[in-house]
């Protein structure tokens, strides 16, 4: 069977990760979460002091910057020039850095080209915003993935409980909200629907009712593209 590229887009909460790493763990894929990467940056610029909106600036620190995806039992480890900054990049501050400098065209254009290298093997689970619309827009299998506001923010905030961040319910609501305004009104790559993903509402699903969904979607594309 060929190996695919699986697209997984959509917005703050909706399920991309534990999907992403279930679908890619079914069918021995490699998971690339991309959103580490614009958090790495922002983690950088934050500590460098670099104002979140210094476009020129921004895109600078991002080429000069090493970001590595390693593979560690099924998640994924993120490191920043050498160190790892697996934990350091989820704090509240870092997600709001990162969708501050993901608006930053400079920034998204060394990104994206890693992103494309990253993939261009196939065998390879990428989530984010724009993989479908604009990574890969020839992907084999686009999922665009959405929840309630309500679920998200519920998702969203049992994990930072479970990571004792001092956030409430109704802050982390107001953060998703802000995000997803930042992440869908932007002009570089907004966060939108390919017109050829398909939507999976993961409001009353559970999450292995939903990677099951998305491999055999999978399976018959790959085997679809064999035939061919
Ligand atoms: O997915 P995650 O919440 O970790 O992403 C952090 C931020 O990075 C998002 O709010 C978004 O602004 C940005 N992002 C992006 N494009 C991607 C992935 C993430 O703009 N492909």
């Amino acid at each position: 069977m060929r190996k695919l590229i699986i697209a997984i887009d959509g917005p703050v909460g909706s399920g991309k990760s534990t999907l992403a790493r279930r679908v890619a763990a079914l069918m021995g894929y490699v998971y690339i979460d991309t959103g580490a990467m614009y958090r790495a940056v922002a983690l950088k610029a934050l500590r460098r002091e670099v104002p979140l909106n210094a476009a020129d600036q921004l895109a600078a620190l991002t080429g000069e910057t090493r970001i590595d995806l390693r593979a560690k039992d099924g998640a994924q480890q993120v490191f920043l020039d050498g160190e790892d900054v697996t934990t350091a990049i989820r704090t509240p501050e870092v997600s709001q850095g990162a969708s501050k400098v993901a608006v930053v065209p400079g920034v998204r254009h060394v990104l994206v080209a890693e992103q494309r290298r990253a993939g261009a093997q196939g065998g390879v689970v990428m989530e984010g915003r724009d993989i479908g619309s604009v990574v890969f827009p020839d992907a084999q299998l686009k999922i665009f993935l959405t929840a309630s506001p309500d679920i998200r923010a519920e998702r969203r905030w049992r994990e930072h409980q479970q990571k004792g961040d001092a956030i409430d319910l109704p802050r982390t609501l107001e953060e998703i909200h802000e995000r997803d305004r930042r992440d869908s009104g932007r002009a570089s790559s907004p966060l939108v629907r390919a017109k050829d993903a398909v939507v999976v509402d993961s409001t009353a699903m559970d999450s292995e009712e939903v990677a099951r969904l998305v491999v055999m979607l999978a399976q018959n594309q790959a085997s679809a593209g064999a035939a061919r």
